[in-house]
C-alpha cells in the first residue's frame, strides 16, 4: 500500500466514487521492472501482457525498454499501440490458430512458442523462417498457482519437435519452461535447466545450435507469506545456468507477471453484510462487493490469499468465512481455511485487498448477475 494509492482513494470516496475498484501504481511497477533488470543483468525482460494489460503499465514498460510476452492477436496489438516494435514481441501461447500467426506475422513478430509438432507445422506454413522455442513440462512443485501439464511437452520430445522446426526453415531457437506461478522456491530452476542442458547438447550433435532459455515467469508477490527478494531468484538462476551450462551461457529472456504489477494494486472494497448461520455459529459470513466474477477469481480453491486490511486492524480478531456478492453458491473466497477479521468490522465498512495489481482485471466478468467489471485506476 503506498501513500500514493492512499490518497487516490480517499479522493475517490470524498467525490463519490461507487464500487469496488483496483488502484495501481506505476511507481511500483516501475521499481519492479528495475529489480529484475538489475538482478537478471543479462536477461531481457519479456512482460507477461496477461497479468494486467493496462495501457498505462504498458506504456511504461515500453519506455523502460522491456519487451513483452503476449498470447493473442489483441494482446499483439495493445504492445504494438505503446510504439514498441514487433521485435520487442514474443508469441507465446503454445495454442495459436493458424490465422492468428500469420496476421502476427504480417506485423512483424518473428518469435512464436510451440510443443508439439503440428504447432511447428502450423508456424512453418503462416510465418516461414520465423524463430521458435520449445516449451518443456516442469511439474510445478513450490508453487502457489501450478501451471499443471497443459503447456509444454515431455523434455524427452522437445529435440525431435525443436529437429522438425529446423527441417521446415523455421529458425529452432530455444527452449522455455514454467516453474508455476507464485514460486516461492528459486532453487526450482535448477531442474528445468539441467533438463534444458542436455537437450541443447542433444541437438548440438545433430547440428542444431541452440541459442536462448525462456526461463518464464513464476517471481512472486508478498501476499500473506514472506518470499524472498527478486535478487535471490537472480543468484539461484545464474547458479543454476553456471553448473548446467559451464561457460557456455545462452542468451536468457524472463516473462514476469505477477512480480512485476502483482503488489503494484490494491482494491477497494465494501463490505455489504455479516451474518452467522445459527445462532451458536463460530464463523461469521462476511460477504464483500468483489469475489470470485468480479476480479479475484485467484481465490479458487483458496490458492492465492490476499492481505486483507480493514479500518480495525488492532482490535480482536474472529475467523470469518469471506464471499462474493453474486447469486452464485462458488463465490466463496475463503471457507475452507477461515480467515480471522476484526470482530468490529462493521456492514459498510471499507475494506483493503492488497497484492491485487495482477491477474484481477482481465479476470472479471463482464456482468455476472449484473455486477459490473472491476474498475480499474493506474496513477
Ligand atoms: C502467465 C505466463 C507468464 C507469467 O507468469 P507469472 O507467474 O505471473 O510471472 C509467463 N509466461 C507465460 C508463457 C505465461 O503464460
Amino acid at each position: 500500500m503506498t501513500d500514493r494509492i492512499q490518497d487516490f482513494l480517499r479522493r475517490r470516496r470524498e467525490e463519490g466514487g461507487e464500487g469496488p475498484c483496483l488502484v495501481v501504481d506505476l511507481e511500483v511497477v516501475r521499481e519492479n521492472y528495475l529489480a529484475f533488470a538489475k538482478s537478471l543483468p543479462d536477461t531481457r525482460v519479456f512482460y507477461a501482457v496477461k497479468a494486467n494489460p493496462a495501457p498505462e503499465v504498458l506504456d511504461l514498460l515500453a519506455r523502460l525498454g522491456s519487451c513483452f510476452d503476449t498470447a493473442s492477436l489483441v494482446e499483439i496489438e495493445q504492445v504494438l499501440a505503446t510504439g514498441a516494435t514487433a521485435d520487442r514481441i514474443s508469441f507465446g501461447n503454445t495454442i495459436k490458430k493458424e490465422r492468428d500467426i500469420a496476421r502476427a506475422f504480417a506485423l512483424g513478430v518473428r518469435l512464436f512458442a510451440v510443443d508439439c509438432e503440428a504447432e511447428v507445422e502450423k508456424v512453418a506454413r503462416a510465418a516461414p523462417g520465423a524463430k521458435v522455442f520449445c516449451r518443456i513440462l516442469c511439474d510445478g512443485a513450490g508453487a502457489e498457482w501450478p501451471l499443471s501439464r497443459k503447456f509444454g511437452c515431455a523434455p524427452a520430445m522437445a529435440g525431435r519437435v525443436l529437429e522438425h522446426a529446423h527441417r521446415l526453415g523455421l529458425v529452432a531457437y530455444g527452449l522455455s519452461f514454467h516453474v508455476g506461478s507464485q514460486q516461492r522456491n528459486p532453487q526450482m530452476w535448477d531442474g528445468a535447466l539441467k533438463a534444458s542442458a542436455a537437450i541443447f547438447r542433444d541437438l548440438a550433435e545433430r547440428g542444431i545450435h541452440l541459442q536462448m532459455v525462456n526461463l518464464g515467469g513464476g517471481f512472486p508477490t508478498r501476499y500473506l507469506k514472506d518470499v524472498p527478494i527478486v535478487r535471490v531468484y537472480g543468484q539461484a538462476i545464474f547458479r543454476a545456468l553456471r553448473k548446467h551450462f559451464g561457460n557456455r551461457i545462452p542468451e536468457t529472456i524472463i516473462e514476469p507477471g505477477r512480480g512485476m504489477v502483482g503488489n503494484a494494486g490494491v482494491i477497494e472494497a465494501e463490505v455489504v453484510l455479516i451474518s452467522r448461520k445459527a445462532d451458536d455459529d463460530k464463523v461469521r459470513w462476511v460477504y464483500l462487493d468483489i469475489g470470485k466474477f468480479n476480479g479475484l477469481a485467484e481465490t479458487m480453491d483458496e490458492m492465492i490469499r490476499y492481505p486483507i486490511r480493514t479500518p480495525f486492524d488492532g482490535d480482536e480478531r474472529a475467523p470469518c468465512v469471506i464471499a462474493g456478492p453474486t447469486c452464485d453458491s462458488v463465490d466463496v473466497l475463503y471457507e475452507k481455511e477461515p480467515y480471522a477479521l476484526p470482530v468490529s468490522l462493521e456492514i459498510g465498512s471499507k475494506v483493503l485487498i492488497e497484492g491485487t495489481g495482477a491477474y484481477t482485471t482481465t479476470y472479471s466478468a463482464v456482468g455476472f448477475n449484473g455486477f459490473p467489471p472491476l474498475q480499474s485506476y493506474v496513477i
